[in-house]
Parts: structure tokens; sequence; C-alpha cells
């Protein structure tokens, strides 16, 4: 299936300049819902990434990594921005384009040696990602792979990345 046909362009979003790849127009196909968790699924499946749980970040994160976790049959954790999640957490600041932010998980959530795959709708720079890793790195997780569906190729966000299998499913 042609992925790209159903990802739509925005051009000049959020700000003047920004090319905005935006998956609502694929989430809202059922054949392509379905077919991108079964080919990122396989993904997995093929790399023998063996994940005891798939971490998304908020909010795209959540949409595939949900249904991803289910299929893999491991439990899903939500990273959230600063101040959402309502028990006890680990946080990490991390740079954004102008200033910083924060992404959060519940302290609860994840053990030492847990193996984690990180998930989100799109890797650009690679900061989102790679701050996540440094979260779960910082617990005593063990990442075992990453999984996006769009990969932003020009803005090498993957050499942010720890040495672990990345999946991207759509190129640009
Ligand atoms: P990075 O941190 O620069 O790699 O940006 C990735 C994060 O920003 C992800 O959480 C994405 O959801 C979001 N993002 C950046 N650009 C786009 C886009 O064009 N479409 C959808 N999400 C985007």
């Amino acid at each position: 299936m042609d992925l790209k046909s159903l990802i739509r362009d925005i051009p000049d979003f959020p700000k003047p300049g920004i090319l905005f790849r935006d998956i609502t127009t694929l989430l809202r196909d059922p054949e392509g819902l379905r077919y991108t968790i079964d080919f990122l699924a396989q993904k997995c499946i093929e790399l023998e990434i063996q994940a005891d749980c798939v971490v998304g970040m908020e909010s795209r994160g959540f949409i595939f990594g949900a249904p991803l976790a289910y299929k893999l049959g491991s439990g899903f954790i939500p990273v959230r921005k600063r101040g959402k999640l309502p028990a006890a957490v680990h946080s990490i600041d991390y740079e954004l384009e102008y200033g910083t932010d924060s992404l959060e998980v519940h302290q609860d959530a994840l053990s030492p040696g847990s193996r984690v795959l990180i998930v989100d709708d799109l890797i650009a720079t690679g900061g989102t990602a790679s701050a996540t890793a440094k979260l779960l790195q910082k617990i005593g997780c063990e990442l075992v792979g990453f999984g996006f569906i769009i990969e932003l190729r020009d803005l090498q966000g993957r050499k942010y990345l720890p040495d672990v299998p990345i999946i991207s499913l759509v190129e640009y």
C-alpha cells in the first residue's frame, strides 16, 4: 500500500516555512490504519524485537503505540508533557528550537531492565525520541528499538538515537 498517498502535506503549519506531514488522513482510512499497524508489527517481528512494553510519546505516539503494543502482546506506557500524569513521575528536560520542555513517565510504570520499544508518529530532528530514550535509560530500561511511521531523512534525527533497530515506514 502507498502510505504516502494517505499522508497529507500542509504547507506553513504550524509556522511559515514548515511543511507539516498530517497523518489524520491516514488514520481515517480503515485499510490504511490497519496496514500501518500490521506493517509496523511485522517489521518488529522480522527484526526480532522483544519488548516488554511499548512507550509512546504524547500525543500521536499514543495513536500508533497502543495498537502496536496490542499486536505484539505487550503493555503500553504513555510519555507525556510536563504536568499531565497524575502519579509520581520521572522527568527529563529537553531543548526545543526556542526554550526547553519536559517529558514525564510514571515512576511505577517501568523497572530497571524493562525492555522498551519507543514509538512516535514521526522523527524529525530526533529531539523528542532522544529525550525519551535518555529518560528511559535513566530509569535503567533496556531500549530494544524505535518505531516511527514517518522519518524526515534530511534532518538526520536517527544519528542522535542509541544503536538499536530503528524502523520507519515512510521516508521524506
Ligand atoms: P523531533 O523532536 O524534531 O524529532 O520532532 C518529532 C516530534 O514532533 C514528534 O513527536 C512529532 O509528532 C512532531 N512533529 C514534527 N514535525 C511533524 C510533522 O510534520 N507532522 C507530524 N508531527 C510532527
